[in-house]
């Protein structure tokens, strides 16, 4: 059955000779898949010397273990691939310094998301993504991991997109591009004899991913598109998510031996509480509706602490300096509102 999921991508390889091919690679397990298969059906078709970029979008707040052992597999990939495929590179994406998690609640007050007002799927996952995908050249595809069965609703929008055998999503709006799923049909087992048994690229350590996903369930998507099941929600994602009321995959983990990611998980709950302690956000928001605001800035600077003291903890940089200058200036232009907002409220 893989065999055959890698002859049908060759053909759809070898017919569209013309094309360059964006590959979304997210550590996990579905986009670990669909880059296999992709890259043994490149060999398959004998088009290795196609264009082919390997995308990893770093959100700067990753799951740590995840965001490690994606960042040591995309090394390892760097070493490995343009041996076998000389027009390969790997590009690591990032939200510009000033859309960041940290820039946005520690610096302009942004209280965490929630599953209402979810405001960082876009700027953290989406927008980087979108932005490479609209300045690659030519009539680029993007390849994803993305399979039927993980939710009614993306069974229908996968199914629009022509059927149980099509493994394209032909998009035709804006500048949006056509979508390769080579592993749409895929249920776990096979994503998971995918994953292990092609052995192209060797760098991945298909015994550390399978230890990965003891407790989490999936991984956060990477392109928004009606195919994209929502972030969060017992996947992997980011470990300041305050969307789920708790982080049960960073739980698992922590249960599971990983004990050095307790100082995270801490730091998370208490930010869910914090977020709620209306003394420490504007009464209004910034657009003047009566409502929790931002963060004041004395609640962005107790934020800033606990991040140092977590710093402290995992032994790990989590703001550079150029996001604490950011950091610093966005309180400077925050201090006046709030002065006018405090004399209003006396
Ligand atoms: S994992 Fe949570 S915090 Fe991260 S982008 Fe998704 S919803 Fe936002």
């Amino acid at each position: 059955m893989i065999s055959n999921a890698i002859s049908r991508c060759a053909i759809e390889i070898k017919k569209n000779r013309d094309r360059s091919w964006i590959i979304g690679y997210s550590g996990g397990k579905d986009s670990t898949a669909a880059l296999k298969v992709f890259l043994a059906a490149s060999r398959e078709s004998g088009c290795e010397d196609d264009c082919i970029t390997v995308i990893y979008c770093d959100t700067g707040v990753e799951n740590p273990e995840l965001d490690f052992f994606a960042k040591r597999t995309l090394e390892g990939m760097q070493r490995e691939l343009p041996v076998i495929f000389p027009n390969l590179r790997i590009e690591i994406l990032k939200a510009p310094l000033k859309e960041g998690f940290f820039a946005r609640v520690v610096g302009r007050g942004y209280a965490p998301p929630t599953n209402r007002f979810r405001w960082c799927t876009k700027g953290l996952r989406v927008l980087p993504v979108q932005r490479f995908i609209k300045a690659s050249p030519g009539d680029a595809a993007v390849v994803l991991g993305l399979r039927y069965g993980e939710s009614r609703q993306r069974d229908r929008s996968l199914a629009k997109g022509g059927g149980e055998e099509a493994i394209w999503q032909v998009q035709r709006e804006g500048a949006q591009r056509d979508l390769l799923l080579p592993v749409l049909d895929f249920n776990l087992e096979m994503v998971w004899a995918a994953a292990q048994l092609i052995d192209l690229p060797s760098s991945i350590d298909s015994i550390a991913l399978e230890e990965l996903y003891r407790g989490a369930t999936e991984e956060c998507p990477m392109v928004k598109s009606p195919l994209a099941p929502p972030c969060a929600s017992g996947r992997f994602g980011c470990w300041t998510c305050t969307v789920v009321r708790r982080d049960k995959s960073t739980e698992n983990m922590v249960k599971n031996g990983k004990a050095w990611l307790q100082p995270y998980l801490d730091f998370r709950d208490w930010l869910q509480l914090f977020r709620a302690q209306a003394s420490f956000r504007w009464p209004v928001r910034r657009n003047g509706a009566v409502g929790l605001g931002p963060f004041t800035v004395e609640g962005r600077k107790i934020i800033f602490k606990e991040i140092q003291l977590l710093e402290e903890a995992v032994g790990r940089e989590l703001l550079s300096h150029a996001e604490i200058a950011l950091i610093k200036d966005l309180w400077r232009q925050d201090a006046e509102p709030e002065e006018r907002l405090r004399l209003r409220g006396k």
